[in-house]
């Protein structure tokens, strides 16, 4: 439903969640900034991941490495060679297309059968990096670009994917450092150093959440695909031998951890990997019914002693532990679990988007609510005195005071209470408390549900408790 997807983009605009990136200068291209809104949804699930991640499992910790890394990280870890994308370039628009997001894109348009035929092709040729057999199959397809006109392809080329940059003022080539293309390599790097100075025990994990920068050719879709993003990262350090009993427990701990949020199980799924990277053992994407189909949200994959083998290789450093319980020495195993945590709001939104009619035989009305689950609304209390007057505005500001180091609230005394309304379902704030003349005679006050829209009168005293059960 691609009119759905274009409302939520302007509706994270108009309410200050997302905005293009230096958007006085037109912006840059899959570019964005988080406006005030966005930024507190942002760390409201950038929060609920880490605790749930380190805080509620005792043997996972969290790091937080630099996004520059000594050059020979991404020799280890295979992006300097292979971290790229067959792209292939329209002569006449001087257009950059990714191979795949172009085939896939045609192949949209085909029957069923066809489109299930081409796609297995494509993934064939993908594996095999044939890139002469990829631009035959767009030529032979006769897969545009445009709308109308034959197309004059270049021929297919790999793009690395990462962005480089000089460290200090020298321009040789030892200078040259990349902008981190994933978090994962700052843990595998700082296994020795966590595993020691923790004295961690296997099987245990290290977390970590930062940015990370990829080059993307085709760069769509809102924040679903941007050039700089956040990851949510976290590897599990395992036995040999044990990577399917772990590889299923993440499975299982990861798809429930996004139930938690209250998501309806049917706009999820898992989706297996049909190319294995040579050294995973299993590969998973926990996808997301979005407004433009089923997408990757989160991937768990089974990587063997790929990671820590590569870095032991390149550094000669020793990545080994030695197991007490079995008395020997070895390179763990890992499996990983990768959110993006960009995506994850993308998915917060569109999940919680709803336009509802709420017109009557005497009037049209609608709203557009946000029903994000208390504990990620961004404001969780909005406080509105009826009136600028009679000492109403007071008894709001105390009730403020009580509840503002406690939880983020809002207060509003201009328009009539129904606009401070839709302006906070709009938003997505979960309750609504109006103070009123009759607060003055008995101490209560008329709390509104944004989702219901319904309203009760409940004692002034019993507000910050309300709010604090509903978002524990
Ligand atoms: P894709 O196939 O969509 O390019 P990927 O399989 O390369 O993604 P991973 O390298 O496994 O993705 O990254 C893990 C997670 O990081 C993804 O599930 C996604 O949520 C997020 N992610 C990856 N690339 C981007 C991006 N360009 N913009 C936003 N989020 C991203």
């Amino acid at each position: 439903d691609h009119n759905k997807f274009q409302a939520i983009i302007s509706h994270c605009k108009e309410y200050g969640f997302v905005f293009p990136s230096s958007e006085i200068y037109d912006g840059l291209s899959a570019v964005y900034d988080y406006g005030q809104y966005g930024a507190e949804l942002k760390k409201n699930i950038r929060d609920y991941w880490w605790k749930s991640m380190t805080q509620m499992h005792e043997n996972i910790v969290g790091i937080d490495a630099a996004i520059f890394m000594h050059p020979t990280t991404w020799k280890a870890s295979g992006h300097v060679d292979g971290f790229s994308d067959p792209m292939i370039d329209n002569k006449d628009s001087k257009k950059r297309y990714r191979v795949d997001h172009l085939i896939e894109a045609h192949a949209e348009t085909l029957p069923e059968a066809e489109s299930d035929a081409l796609l297995q092709q494509m993934n064939a040729l993908l594996a095999a990096d044939d890139l002469a057999g990829l631009k035959k199959l767009i030529e032979d397809n006769k897969i545009k670009c445009t709308v109308s006109g034959t197309v004059n392809w270049t021929d297919v080329r790999q793009f690395n994917l990462m962005f480089s940059t000089q460290l200090g003022s020298v321009t040789d080539e030892a200078s040259e450092i990349y902008l981190r293309p994933e978090t994962a390599q700052g843990i595998f790097v700082n296994f020795l150093n966590v595993q020691k100075t923790g004295r961690m025990k296997i099987p245990f994990g290290i977390a970590q959440i930062g940015k990370a920068f990829r080059n993307e050719i085709v760069a769509r879709q809102f924040i679903f695909r941007m050039r700089e993003f956040e990851q949510m990262e976290m590897q599990f350090f395992i036995r040999p031998g044990s990577q399917e009993e772990w590889y299923a427990y993440w499975k299982q701990e990861r798809m429930k951890w996004h139930l938690s949020l209250g998501t309806d199980a049917a706009k999820y799924r898992f989706k297996d990997h049909e190319k294995l990277a040579f050294y995973a053992d299993a590969a998973v994407d926990i996808e997301y019914d979005f407004p433009i189909g089923f997408k990757e949200v989160e991937g768990i994959h089974s990587r063997t002693d790929h990671d820590l083998g590569r870095h032991q290789e390149f550094s000669k450093k020793k990545m080994q532990y030695f197991d007490p319980e079995i008395n020997q020495n070895y390179t763990p195993y890992v499996i990983e679990t990768s959110i993006g945590l960009d995506r994850m709001f993308l998915l917060t939104v569109c999940n919680a988007y709803e336009e509802q009619d709420l017109s009557t035989p005497e009037k049209q009305d609608s709203r557009v609510v946000l029903k994000f689950p208390a504990k990620l609304a961004p404001i969780k209390l909005a406080i509105f005195p009826l009136t600028k007057r009679d000492g109403l505005p007071e008894i709001a500001r105390e009730l403020m005071d009580q509840c503002k180091s406690s939880f983020y609230c809002y207060y509003e005394e201009k328009d009539t209470i129904g606009k401070r309304y839709r302006r906070q379902d709009a938003i997505g704030t979960p309750f609504c408390v109006t103070i009123d003349h009759q607060t003055k005679e008995d101490n209560t006050v008329t709390i509104r549900y944004r989702d219901n829209m319904e309203q009760e009168r409940i004692p002034l005293s019993q507000v910050r408790e309300k709010v604090l059960a509903a978002i524990l």
